[in-house]
């Protein structure tokens, strides 16, 4: 007899469809999208930061204020899934933004991989290279301007 195979559910269900812990769990927590953004403005090219939300436990990768975050922080979002098309802000990894772009989880994923393991492993938080937004003056948000290459960040030099 043949076992039937039983496929995920971020395979079967429409984002949209998600209950909201299915949804909440397709959150890698990288905690990329909690660092500081700076916008060119002629372009209105996003350049990420190293800094990070000071309301972000840097070692656990968590908000530490999540259910007030909105209250909490000005500029704080909350995803939600109508949203998913103006996702291209986040970055590449976003697990929201890979399962909108292939219909699927990347490899690393802890509901893939049953933990965090991976993540830690192929150093896709930003636990490693964040720093408290707190601790920089504004004047020098600038040179702590990243960009990501597989995940993972490089210094960037900005040409503008
Ligand atoms: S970038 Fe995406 S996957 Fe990473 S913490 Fe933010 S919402 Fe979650
Ligand atoms: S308030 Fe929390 S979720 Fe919002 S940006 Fe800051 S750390 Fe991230």
């Amino acid at each position: 007899m043949i076992a039937k195979r039983y496929e995920p559910f971020w395979k079967t269900t429409p984002m949209a469809q998600m209950a909201p812990s299915e949804w909440e769990s397709i959150c890698d927590g990288c905690g990329k999208c909690c660092l500081q953004k700076m916008v060119d403005d002629e372009t209105e090219e996003v350049y990420y930061t190293n800094l990070s939300c000071h309301q972000l436990d840097i070692n656990a990768c968590r908000c530490k204020v999540y259910d007030q975050r909105l209250e909490k922080v000005e500029g704080c979002l909350s995803l939600r899934p109508e949203d998913v098309a103006a996702f291209d802000w986040l970055p590449d990894t976003c697990s929201y933004r890979v399962l909108h772009q292939t219909g699927d989880l990347p490899n690393w994923h802890p509901l893939v991989v049953g933990s965090d393991r991976e993540m830690k492993t192929q150093g896709l938080n930003v636990s490693h290279y964040a720093v408290n937004e707190n601790t920089v003056d504004e004047e020098r948000w600038e040179e702590h301007i990243i960009k990501w290459v597989h995940g993972m960040p490089e210094p960037y030099d900005p040409t503008y």
